[in-house]
């Protein structure tokens, strides 16, 4: 299974170019689409998830042509939206008992069967009963997935999934994502770095409707080898740092503030080099310092 986007682009009728040309490949395993908030992800994962338009380009999944055959990529989907409403006074076991229906589970007994399991492998099956108003951000997410899995999708697409969550339970739906199979393609759209680190062997960096980079987390720190250096600045020092030297990012360690740069060489007293992480690719990135692959395709 693999997942080709050429071309793709979407304006709205503000005149915001949401997406401005994208292509990707998408092979089964976890992706990571990571961009600033507005970048177009979610434009991007609407699209592919058949429920709104691109004005021009393809996507295709194997032999089916995501954009036109909307039924066909619909019984292959499983989709976690970034605004995931749920009806507050009905139980887990009865909103997955319907979505289940509305997936074609006709078979009682077969719902059953796969309610059952959905619950058991979201950790959710002592809340079954409980009603969906009082679950917590995590749970609800769970329940996102769960419903998102229901009748065994070959594409997977979950939105800004961990914003929110507290540390234990964003480990708990990590490990929930993690084991979802290797011949499954999930991407995962998120403004978070370290989600990407730590889930996605491949990812793509998306800023104002572009695909800026695309490839594999280890080969793209390998690129800002040397590059990478970091001073402790006064909080004074901060705003005349930030307008004269290459500064990608600014980080607050045990209340200190540090800035990082990328520049071939020092870029001024007091910076000392650093090895690069996912972070420093994605703000070298968006700052513009990495240039685009001529075709920005991740295998
Ligand atoms: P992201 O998910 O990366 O935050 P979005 O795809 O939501 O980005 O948005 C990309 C850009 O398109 C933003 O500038 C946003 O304000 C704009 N946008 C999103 N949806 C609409 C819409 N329905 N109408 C007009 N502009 C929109």
């Amino acid at each position: 299974m693999q997942l080709s986007i050429r071309n793709l682009s979407k304006r709205y009728a503000n005149g915001v170019q949401a997406l401005d040309n994208v292509s990707l490949d998408i092979a089964p395993g976890m992706f990571g689409r990571l961009g600033p908030n507005g970048a177009g992800k979610s434009t991007l994962m609407r699209t592919l998830a058949t429920l709104q338009e691109a004005d021009s380009g393809t996507a295709t999944l194997d032999d089916i042509d995501v954009l036109r055959d909307k039924d066909r990529v619909r019984r292959l989907l499983g989709y976690l939206p970034q605004e995931f409403g749920v009806y507050p006074k009905v139980t887990a076991a009865e909103m997955l008992d319907h979505f289940a229906r509305l997936k074609g589970l006709t078979n009682s007994k077969a719902r059953r069967a796969t309610v059952d399991a959905l619950l058991e492998r979201t950790n959710l099956a002592a809340v079954r009963k409980q009603k969906l108003g009082g679950f917590s951000g995590g749970m609800r997410q769970r329940f996102g997935i769960a419903q998102a899995l229901i009748g065994n999708p070959k594409l997977i697409i979950v939105d800004e999934p961990t914003a929110g969550l507290d540390p234990e339970e964003r480990v708990r739906f990590h490990n929930l994502l993690a084991d979802i199979g290797h011949d499954v393609i999930v991407i995962l759209s998120t403004h978070i770095v370290d989600d990407v680190s730590d889930l996605c062997p491949t990812f793509a960096v998306i800023s104002k409707g572009r695909v800026i980079l695309a490839g594999q987390p280890r080969e793209a720190i390998a690129r800002l080898g040397g590059k990478i250096w970091r001073r402790v600045v006064d909080r004074e020092e901060l705003a005349s740092a930030r307008s004269s030297l290459p500064i990608i990012s600014t980080r607050l360690q045990s209340g200190r503030t540090v800035v990082r740069a990328y520049a071939d060489s020092a870029p001024g007293p007091g910076f000392d080099p650093v090895e690069a992480d996912l972070e420093d690719v994605y703000f070298s990135a968006v700052a513009g310092h990495l240039a685009p692959e001529p075709t920005a395709v991740a295998a």
